[in-house]
């Protein structure tokens, strides 16, 4: 493999250099499982090309004209990240963060340790979803960064938590948890199209809502679903009622926020007021 960083500019963007995009409300914590905002220092009516892990990232402008990628960072990430701009490499380094674990106890152990024939039909369900989580479609929702929260209720589980299943080690916890009772209703977290819908293994009946520019909302547990693929959907729109289908061990919403395929912490993109009640 060759080394990029040889043939490359490499440029490192401190903390300090992008707080004035935070006051401007833009998401920025160099964690895994975060979101950067990167001043590309280019400006103009078309936007730069920016490429992360080889596929197309969200860009943005701000009042001065100036073109923004923002991305989403891998809860697996541990080295900088690393963004082709028109062909510049520009690098930001990624913060270490010490998430917590968090034990489970799940009666239904079918759900821990699938069957062979339950086997067949996740790998099913992935390969409907892994192309949501991976598409990029233009035009972005106007509150993308100022999402609602999506149903009334307490956080019950943050994002990030390492995961043991009845003690085996799982996949981190790649949403937030809101705690509410069975049939109450969801909204939209922000405008956007549905993607898909369905009744999956895991995370049973589920929707997906595509922002636009690979931000991608997963709403898992549903008792109810109320959108239906291709809908064209408004910010507080109904989309469903609170569940326990799937792995649940009682009603919550499940909600997962995607950028660029990468599951970010969605308080990040709450409207302040949402972040803490
Ligand atoms: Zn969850």
């Amino acid at each position: 493999m060759i080394n990029m960083k040889a043939f490359f500019t490499t440029l490192l963007f401190s903390l300090s250099a992008l707080a004035v995009y935070a006051e401007a409300d833009l998401p920025h914590h160099a964690i895994p499982g975060g979101i950067v905002s990167i001043t590309l220092d280019q400006s103009g009516a078309t936007a730069p090309t920016v490429l992360f892990q080889n596929k197309s990232a969200m860009t943005i402008q701000n009042a001065q004209g100036e073109w923004i990628a923002v991305i989403g960072v891998p809860l697996d990430q541990s080295s900088p990240i690393e963004l082709a701009v028109n062909d510049k490499k520009i690098s930001l380094p990624i913060n270490d963060f010490p998430y917590e674990e968090q034990h489970i106890e799940i009666k239904e152990k079918r759900k821990v340790n699938p069957q062979k024939n339950d086997m067949t039909r996740i790998s099913h369900e992935y390969n409907q979803m892994t192309p949501v989580y991976k598409s990029f479609n233009d035009g972005l929702a106007n509150n993308w960064n100022s999402m609602l929260k999506p149903v009334d209720g307490p956080y019950s589980s943050a994002f990030g938590l390492k995961r043991f299943f009845n003690d085996q080690a799982r996949k981190p916890h790649s949403g937030i948890d809101i705690a509410a009772p069975e049939g109450a209703p969801i909204k939209a977290p922000a405008d956007g199209t549905i993607a898909l819908t369905g009744d999956f293994f895991f995370n049973g009946n589920s929707v997906f809502i595509d922002h636009g520019q690979g931000l991608i909302s997963m709403m898992c547990h549903l008792s109810r679903i109320d959108v239906k693929e291709g809908d064209v959907i408004k910010q507080g729109d109904l989309i469903g009622a609170v569940g326990k289908t799937g792995r649940a061990t009682g009603p919550h919403l499940h909600w997962t926020v995607s950028l660029n395929n990468a599951r970010v912490n969605p308080k990040l993109l709450l409207k302040k007021d949402d972040q803490l009640k």
